[in-house]
């Protein structure tokens, strides 16, 4: 078993989720890439372990991570019960539903077949009795909302959940699906959209949605999937997330966005922070913005980056500056 560091707690400051009991590290780590089957162990295992010894507690996961899918909540469950199992009380643990799976019409989307079937083969894949967070990973416009939100409920109650949360829902309809949940009496408690530098859509009616509703947001891909970090300012290093060949960004990296980041620098380096911690913390500097759900390809940026969020108040020079760069 893992021995974790005493002071985990005092060194990545934490938010409560909208105005529920959940209360998050302002980091999370999410295991959508490098912890698949595919991954080397060791480096998933000494990532997890990392985290948690930095008082970042909550790991991300679907049903479809890997590859292959299912795949990383199986390496979750593994090195749970390797080194963290005596923790899982601290550790806030979240799957998803919502795309893909297997074959025929409810192995994908948003039926209560599949999602209460996909929680259920998420929880033998890591090994636990509950998960703390399940999500609906994408609204499904040929399923009745209210179908979706009572598999959640259900999921609830049923004990194998303890909190339910929707995933990359626009605001008009996080507002429904918040209406359904506070009718039921659901702890519906988290938001997960895609949120960064470069990808702004929650600032147009979601997050006042969250504010409104009570629910938190955890922002994914807000290093915009590595770009934020400045690493593609000199081209695709090969041993990038884009230099591997990812589907989700290889072919696929704006060249406008790397001279951002290349403007984006100066103000980095005038506060202290690395372009990567930059981008975190500006994220972060809207007190609904929950969490940073961060992914990594080893321990070292998962320390650079939870070290982000003890540095997320901007002055509006800062601001402004930022807003310039981005627009170049
Ligand atoms: P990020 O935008 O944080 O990108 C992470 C990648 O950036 C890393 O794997 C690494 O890639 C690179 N990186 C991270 N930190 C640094 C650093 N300090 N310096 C240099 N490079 C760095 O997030 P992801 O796109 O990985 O998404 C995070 C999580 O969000 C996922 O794991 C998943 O849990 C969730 N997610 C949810 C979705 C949804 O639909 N709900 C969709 C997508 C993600 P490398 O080193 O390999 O280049």
């Amino acid at each position: 078993m893992h021995t974790p560091t005493p002071n985990r707690y005092s060194l990545t400051p934490s938010r409560r989720s909208g105005r529920s009991g959940l209360i998050l590290p302002a980091v999370s780590l999410g295991l959508w890439h490098n912890f698949g089957g595919n991954a080397l162990r060791d480096n998933s295992r000494a990532m997890l372990t990392t985290a948690f010894d930095l008082g970042v507690f909550h790991f991300d996961l679907a049903n479809n991570y890997g590859p292959p899918p299912g795949s990383a909540e199986e390496t979750l469950g593994a090195i749970l019960r390797s080194d963290l199992m005596l923790f899982r009380d601290e550790l806030i643990i979240s799957t998803k539903a919502g795309y893909t799976m297997w074959p025929g019409p409810h192995g994908d989307r948003g039926s209560r077949k599949y999602l209460l079937a996909s929680l259920d083969q998420s929880l033998r894949r890591m090994g636990l009795d509950y998960v703390d967070i399940f999500y609906h990973h994408r609204p499904d416009p040929d399923t009745p909302l209210e179908e979706s939100m009572l598999a959640l409920d259900q999921a609830v109650r049923s004990g194998k959940a303890i909190y339910a949360a929707i995933s990359n829902y626009p605001a008009d309809l996080a507002r429904a699906a918040a209406k359904i949940l506070r009718e039921l009496k659901t702890p519906f408690v988290l938001h997960q959209p895609s949120y960064s530098m470069l990808n702004r859509w929650i600032e147009d009616g979601l997050l006042d949605a969250a504010g409104d509703e009570g629910f938190g947001v955890i922002a994914f891909s807000p290093l915009a999937q590595g770009v934020l970090s400045g690493k593609y300012m000199d081209g695709i290093p090969a041993d990038s997330r884009a230099g591997k060949g990812n589907p989700f960004l290889a072919n696929r990296i704006n060249p406008a966005h790397v001279e951002a980041t290349r403007r984006l620098l100066p103000i980095a380096q005038a506060r202290g922070q690395s372009l990567a911690q930059l981008a975190l913390a500006w994220a972060l500097r809207d007190t609904r913005v929950t969490s940073v759900l961060i992914g990594a390809s080893s321990p070292a940026q998962i320390a650079e980056n939870a070290a982000a969020a003890n540095n997320t108040v901007f002055t509006a020079e800062e601001l402004a500056a930022i807003e310039t760069a981005l627009r170049g």
